[in-house]
C-alpha cells in the first residue's frame, strides 16, 4: 500500500509526531510512504513533472548477503536526513529538491527527531480550490498519478469534512478523470468499455483506484470534534494558557487585580472550560453553556463580588473566543472587562493569549496520542475494505478507538447546529462525559453559596496525602474542601499522613484558605509513609475523637497498602466502618489497575522537557548516547512512556529486566545506527533506564559499557532526573483529572454515608465495597473494592499486574527500528 499523509487547517502541535508514527508506522507494515505538503492545497497542486525514479538503495558497509531480499526495509531506514522542512525554506528533503513537489516520497530518517517541534513541518493551509469539485479532481489525479491508495489526514473538522466530501466522491472523481470530458460513469466509451484518447487516466489506474482509503486523525487545538475525548495539540494548547494563567495570578494578587482572558475555542468551550478548572478561575463563558441568568451581568457580578467579600484579592475570568449570551449575542472581554470596572470597581485587564496558544513544543500527551493514533490510522487503512467505513482514530479515556468518520462529523456539526438553535443543553447532551462533568465541577467548586443537605446528612470528611508528593494531590484537595463546604460538610485536613493524624495536626479547611492550591505542586498537607498499622488502634482512636464520617487518601502505593490495613482493621475497629477512599497519585503510576495515577503526567512532562535539553547538548558536539536514570520503584511506566514521548532509541525497566543477550544485541542496533547516519552530522541519542530495572547492570555500567563498544562511532554519558520528576508545577491534565476525580469521590463517599447511615448506630457496618479505590480503566471510570484489588497486585514488587502500558516497551524500539536493524544486522 502507498500512503500518503497530510495535516490541514490551523496548526496544532503533535502534528509531526502523527506524520513520524503514519511514516514509521507505514514502513514497519511494509507500506510506501508519502507526505502531502501544504495540506490539501499540496494535493490539489500535485508535483509539475512525474516523480523522478528512487536512488538506487545506498550500500551499506556491514550489510551481510542473507538481507538482500529486506533491502527495500532498510532502503527506508536510510532514505532520507531528518531535514524535511525544518530549514525553513520548505525546499528540500533528504536532500532532494522540493520547488513544484507536494507530494513526496519519505523515508525513516525523515522523520528523525520530529517529537520536539511545534506546529507542522509539512504545511498546512486553508485550501479554497480543494472546496471545489475542480479542485477535489485535480487532487484525485495527482493522488492516482503517484499510484497512492490510501490517505491519512490531520486536521481540525473542516479537514475531516473535506476528507469525508472526497471519499464520498471518490467513484465519480475516477469516473471523471477515466473520461476527461466530464461525462463520468454516464460516458458512452466507458460504458462500451473502449478506451477515451482523452482520459487522464488508464482504465488499469482506475479499476487499482476505485477506491480511496481515507483515516482522519484530529488535529485541533479547540478540542472541537465530537466522538472523541481530545484533539491533538489541545493539551499543548491547555498547558500554555495554564502558564498565563499561572502568571497572571501573581500579578492579580499582587494588585488586588481582575483578568479577563480570551481563549481559543469559536464552537467549543473546552480550553476555556478547562482553563478554569485548572486554571482555578472565578468565572468562564463558553458557547455550549451561556449564563443562565438574564442579564448574566448580574450573574457574573453577584457571583465575583462574593468571591470578593470572603476576601480573594484577584479575579480570573477566562472567555471563549465564541462565548454568546443565551441570544447568541457575542460576549466579548471588552465588554466583560467594562462591567467589572463600572459595577464592582476593580482594575480589570484584559489578555487575549492569541497565537501564543498554538505554539511551542509539544507536551508529553501530544507526542504519546499522535504516535498511537497514527499508529491505529495505518492499522485501520491496512484493514479496510470498499464495505468498511473510513474512520476518524479517537481516544476515550485512555482507549484509542475508531468511529465512522461520517458519524463524527455529522455529530460535530449537531453540536454547533443546536448552538445556533439555541438549544443549549441538547449541545452539552453532544459532548463527551468528561466535558459535562468538568462543567458541574467547575461550577460546584468555584460556587460559594452553600447548598447544605439536612443536619442528619452531614459529615466530617477527613482529607490526608500520603507517599511521595505528586502533582494534582493540592488541587484534588481543594475540590474536595469546595465540594464539602457547599454541601454544609466538614473538610478536615490531616497533616503529615498517619504519624500527622497521631500528633493531632488536624484542623478544619476554608473555601479561601485552599484557593490558590490548583497551581501548587508538593503536599500542602504534608505526607509521608507511615501507614497505620505503626499503631491501628490508636489511629482508630482518634479517627473517633474527630468523628470522622469518611476518609479521603491521595497517595500511592502507601495509600493503597492503608486502605487494606484499615479495611481489615473494621473486624477489631467500629472506627474504621465508615466509607475508605483512595484517590491514586505518585509519579510512579504503580497504583494497580487503575491506567493513571495523578502525578503522573506531570512526571512525564519533566522527564519531556528535561531529556528534550539533554538530546540537544547530546546532539551539539558529537554523537552521544545519554542514559537517563528515571525514577518509579519497581515500576516501569515512567521510563516506558517516557521512552515513547521522546523517540528515546532503548528502554530499560524492571518488568522486562536487563540480560546479557539484550545488552549485547543493543549495542549492535547502537553501532549500526550510527553507521547508517549521514555522515558529519552529529546525533545525540537516548536510553532511558528506571532506576530499579537491575541491580548488576546499572545506570553507571551500562553508560560505560556503551561508551566502551562506541569506540570511533559514539561517546556516552549518563543522567540521573531523581526528584525533578516530581515536577514543579502540576501539569492541567494532572489538575483537571485531580478535580473531576476527587468529585467523583465525594460522590462515591456520599452515597456509602447514605447507605451505612441506614443502620443503627451501634452496630454499624460497612460492607467490603465502601473501602474502595478510584481507577481509570480503560474507557471507563471504576469503583474496585481494596479486596479486590489485591488479586491485580503485586505486592512484593509494589505495582500492579499485567498493566496496560507493558507492550509500549516493543512499540518505543519498533519506532527506531531496533528490532529490524538489530536481527538483520
Ligand atoms: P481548525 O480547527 O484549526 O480551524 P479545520 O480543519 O477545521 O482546522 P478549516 O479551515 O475549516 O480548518 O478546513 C481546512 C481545509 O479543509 C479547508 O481549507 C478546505 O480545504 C478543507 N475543507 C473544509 N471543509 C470542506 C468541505 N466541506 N469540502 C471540501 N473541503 C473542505
Amino acid at each position: 500500500m502507498k500512503i500518503a499523509v497530510l495535516t490541514s487547517g490551523g496548526d496544532s502541535a503533535g502534528m509531526n509526531a502523527v506524520v513520524r508514527a503514519v511514516v514509521r508506522g507505514g514502513i514497519l507494515k511494509g507500506c510506501e510512504t508519502w507526505v502531502v505538503r501544504e495540506g490539501y492545497e499540496g494535493l490539489v497542486r500535485g508535483n509539475l513533472e512525474a516523480s523522478t525514479p528512487e536512488p538506487a538503495p545506498p550500500t551499506f558497509p556491514d550489510l551481510p548477503p542473507e538481507t538482500d531480499g529486506d533491502v527495500n526495509l532498510l532502503h527506508n531506514l536510510r532514505f532520507g536526513d531528518g531535514q524535511l522542512l525544518k530549514d525553513g525554506t520548505g525546499d528540500y528533503i533528504g536532500g532532494r529538491t522540493l520547488k513544484g513537489r507536494y507530494i513526496v516520497r519519505v523515508g525513516w530518517d525523515d522523520v528523525k527527531g520530529w517529537f520536539s517541534e511545534g506546529g507542522t513541518l509539512i504545511g498546512s493551509a486553508r485550501s479554497k480550490t480543494f472546496r471545489t469539485p475542480e479542485g477535489r479532481l485535480a487532487a484525485a489525479h495527482n493522488l492516482i498519478k503517484e499510484g497512492i491508495d490510501a490517505l491519512v489526514v490531520c486536521g481540525g473538522d473542516g479537514s475531516l469534512t473535506g476528507a469525508d466530501v472526497f471519499r464520498a466522491e471518490w467513484p465519480s472523481l475516477v469516473a471523471q478523470l477515466l473520461s476527461e470530458c466530464g461525462s463520468g460513469s454516464k460516458c458512452d466509451l466507458i460504458a462500451s468499455s473502449r478506451l477515451c484518447w482523452i482520459a487522464k487516466i488508464t482504465r488499469e489506474q482506475a479499476t487499482a483506484h476505485a477506491h480511496l482509503k481515507i483515516a482522519g486523525l484530529v488535529g485541533s487545538i479547540d478540542n472541537d470534534m465530537s466522538m472523541t475525548d481530545l484533539t491533538i495539540g489541545a493539551p499543548t494548547a491547555l498547558h500554555r494558557i495554564c502558564e498565563a494563567i499561572d502568571n497572571i495570578n501573581s500579578t492579580a494578587a499582587s494588585h488586588s487585580r481582575a483578568f479577563v482572558l480570551e481563549v481559543m475555542g469559536r464552537h467549543c468551550g473546552w480550553l476555556a472550560l478547562l482553563a478554569g478548572v485548572s486554571g482555578g478561575a472565578d468565572f468562564i463563558f463558553i458557547p455550549e453553556r451561556p449564563p443562565a441568568a438574564d442579564p448574566w451581568e448580574d450573574e457574573m457580578c453577584e457571583h465575583i463580588q462574593r468571591h470578593r467579600e470572603v476576601g480573594k484579592r484577584k479575579t480570573i475570568v477566562i472567555i471563549a473566543e465564541g462565548a454568546h449570551d443565551r441570544n447568541l449575542k457575542p460576549i466579548k472581554a471588552d465588554y466583560v472587562k467594562d462591567v467589572l470596572t463600572d459595577r464592582l470597581g476593580l482594575d480589570t485587564r484584559v489578555t487575549t493569549l492569541g497565537h501564543t496558544q498554538r505554539g511551542g513544543s509539544p507536551c508529553a500527551f501530544d507526542r504519546i496520542l499522535p504516535t498511537l493514533q497514527g499508529l491505529e490510522a495505518v492499522n485501520a487503512l491496512m484493514e479496510a475494505t470498499p464495505d468498511t467505513p473510513s474512520y476518524m482514530i479517537g481516544i476515550q479515556e485512555n482507549k484509542i478507538t475508531r468511529v465512522p468518520l461520517v458519524e463524527a462529523v455529522a455529530m460535530t456539526r449537531s453540536v454547533a447546529d443546536a448552538i445556533e438553535a439555541k438549544q443549549f443543553d441538547k449541545a452539552m447532551s453532544l459532548r463527551d462525559p468528561e466535558f459535562r462533568e468538568s462543567l458541574d465541577g467547575f461550577m460546584t467548586i468555584s460556587a460559594i453559596q452553600q447548598q447544605p443537605v439536612p443536619a442528619s446528612k452531614r459529615m466530617r470528611v477527613a482529607i490526608m496525602h500520603m507517599g511521595a508528593p505528586a502533582g494534582g494531590m493540592n488541587a484534588a484537595t481543594r475540590a474536595a474542601a469546595r465540594w464539602c463546604l457547599r454541601y454544609g460538610h466538614t473538610p478536615i485536613a490531616v497533616h503529615n499522613g498517619f504519624r500527622g493524624l497521631l500528633d493531632d495536626q488536624v484542623h478544619e479547611l476554608s473555601w479561601l484558605g485552599v484557593d490558590s492550591w490548583t497551581s501548587r505542586g508538593g503536599s500542602e498537607l504534608g505526607t509521608n509513609r507511615s501507614l497505620p498499622s505503626v499503631d491501628l488502634g490508636a489511629v482508630a482512636s482518634k479517627f473517633q475523637k474527630y468523628s470522622f464520617s469518611a476518609l479521603l487518601m491521595i497517595g500511592g502505593f502507601e495509600a493503597f497498602s492503608s486502605l487494606l490495613i484499615m479495611e481489615e482493621g473494621r473486624k477489631h475497629y467500629p472506627a474504621f466502618h465508615i466509607p475508605l477512599v483512595h484517590l491514586p497519585a505518585t509519579i510512579s503510576n504503580n497504583v494497580p489497575v487503575t491506567d493513571f495515577s495523578l502525578g503522573s503526567d506531570t512526571s512525564l512532562n519533566a522527564l519531556v522537557d528535561a531529556c528534550d535539553a539533554i538530546k540537544q547538548s547530546a546532539s551539539a558536539s558529537r554523537n552521544r548516547v545519554f542514559v537517563v536514570e528515571t525514577q518509579g520503584g519497581k515500576c516501569g511506566y515512567i521510563a516506558t512512556l517516557g521512552a515513547l514521548a521522546t523517540g528515546a532509541s532503548l528502554v530499560y525497566t524492571p518488568e522486562h529486566g536487563i540480560g546479557l543477550d539484550t545488552l549485547r544485541r543493543d549495542v549492535r542496533f547502537m553501532k549500526t545506527r550510527y553507521k547508517l547516519d549521514e555522515k558529519g552530522r552529529a546525533e545525540g541519542r537516548l536510553v532511558i533506564k528506571n532506576e530499579a530495572a537491575s541491580e548488576v547492570y546499572t545506570t553507571d555500567v551500562i553508560t560505560k559499557m556503551f561508551k566502551e563498544e562506541g569506540g570511533n562511532l559514539f561517546d556516552s554519558r549518563s543522567a540521573s532526573l531523581g526528584h525533578t520528576l516530581q515536577g514543579g508545577v502540576p501539569s492541567p491534565t494532572d489538575r483537571a483529572r485531580a478535580v473531576r476525580l476527587s468529585l467523583k469521590c465525594m460522590t462515591f463517599i456520599e452515597q456509602q454515608h447514605g447507605t451505612l447511615m441506614k443502620q443503627p448506630q451501634k452496630t454499624r457496618h460497612a460492607l467490603p465495597e465502601s473501602a474502595a479505590v478510584i481507577t481509570i480503566q480503560s474507557s471507563s471510570i471504576e469503583w474496585v473494592p481494596v479486596q479486590d484489588m489485591v488479586a491485580q497486585s503485586d505486592m512484593k514488587n509494589r505495582r500492579g499486574k499485567d498493566p496496560w502500558w507493558l507492550p509500549l516497551k516493543d512499540l518505543v524500539e519498533s519506532l527506531v527500528g531496533r528490532p529490524q536493524l538489530a536481527a538483520k544486522l
